[in-house]
């Protein structure tokens, strides 16, 4: 068991993944994983699938989401500051959930059709060709946008397509409404999950997340979240800066934080393998322990 790898976020067609939730647990089940979690964007619709392709090869299953939050940055006059939130078993139902979940989708649709339109500008694309790549009832994305630009040979894959012509701080990037982060971290805990922070430290990224500098005011940072009910750090990240990583596994530890390892696997949309980072068993079965909102699968191998 301990070198069991447990990587703990992964996207499927729910979302913004190129694979199915089935196909999803049958990659991680081919890459020898024992368990996995499927953490589709606003959604749990892959769930059903996932389990029972999870079920029939015996691979371990959590059943997660990654939750749009932001924070508004005091520091810059409020400037808004796009964060991920992994929520771990959380109860589908949960009327606040949902509601959320059902809100930034619908958020994310008209925010697509925008960037879609100044884009037409400049591009031959329209609304029509990116909503026929978006599965039905899936979560809305940048990456279907690329997945266009990608067919028409615009750009060569997501990767070039987010370097630049969708880049967040491009000009045809367009924001989506998004719960402030508290919100998000107080709507997982009733739902009965488990809330951790999705790469914190992403490269370019977040001033509101970032752990430079002086520790104990990293800590402090940090301790506001714990304080509403954040129990975890996605630290194992590939986007995650290297240089700040060791920072941020301190403040976990002063913290008493759940610490993941994770390959945010999005299929061929994005160069990430499934179990290239891994989360240790402990800190899984602290997960299993603390999340109430929905039944875990536990994995046939040991
Ligand atoms: P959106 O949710 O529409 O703002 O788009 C961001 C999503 O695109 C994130 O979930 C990323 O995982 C995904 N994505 C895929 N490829 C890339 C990339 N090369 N750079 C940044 N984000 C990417
Ligand atoms: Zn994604
Ligand atoms: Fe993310
Ligand atoms: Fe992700």
């Amino acid at each position: 068991m301990s070198d069991a790898i447990i990587d703990l976020h992964a996207h499927s067609q729910a979302s913004d993944g190129s694979d199915t939730p089935a196909e999803v647990i049958g990659q991680a089940h081919a890459a020898g994983l024992h368990t996995i979690a499927l953490t589709d964007h606003d959604t749990v619709s892959g769930w059903s699938g996932a389990r029972a392709a999870a079920r029939h090869l015996g691979v371990g299953f959590i059943p997660g989401i990654e939750l749009s939050t932001q924070i508004l940055d005091e520091t810059t006059g409020y400037e808004p500051h796009s964060i991920h939130l992994l929520g771990y078993l959380v109860d589908p139902e949960d009327a606040d959930l949902v509601h959320e979940m059902v809100t930034i989708r619908s958020h994310r649709d008209n925010r697509l059709q925008l960037m879609v339109e100044k884009l037409a500008e400049d591009y031959p694309i329209d609304w029509l060709e990116v909503r026929a790549v978006i599965p039905e009832g899936a979560t809305p994305g940048r990456p279907h946008i690329a997945e266009v630009l990608i067919a028409k040979g615009i750009v060569a894959d997501t990767t070039e397509a987010f370097a630049n012509i969708l880049a967040g701080d491009g000009p045809y990037h367009v924001p989506h409404y998004a719960p402030r982060l508290q919100r998000g971290i107080e709507i997982i805990r009733r739902a009965g999950g488990v809330p951790v922070l999705a790469h914190p430290l992403s490269r370019g990224g977040n001033p509101a997340t970032d752990v430079g500098g002086d520790l104990n005011h990293a800590i402090a940072r940090y301790r506001r979240w714990v304080d509403c009910g954040l129990m975890g750090v996605e630290i194992g990240h590939r986007e995650n800066d290297p240089a700040l990583t060791p920072q941020l596994a301190t403040v976990a530890r002063e913290l008493d934080l759940i610490v993941t390892g994770s390959s945010d696997y999005h299929g061929s949309k994005k160069p990430n393998v499934l179990g290239e980072h891994s989360t240790s068993a402990t800190h899984l079965q602290r997960i299993m322990d603390a999340g109430v909102g929905s039944e875990p699968l536990r994995s046939s191998h040991r």
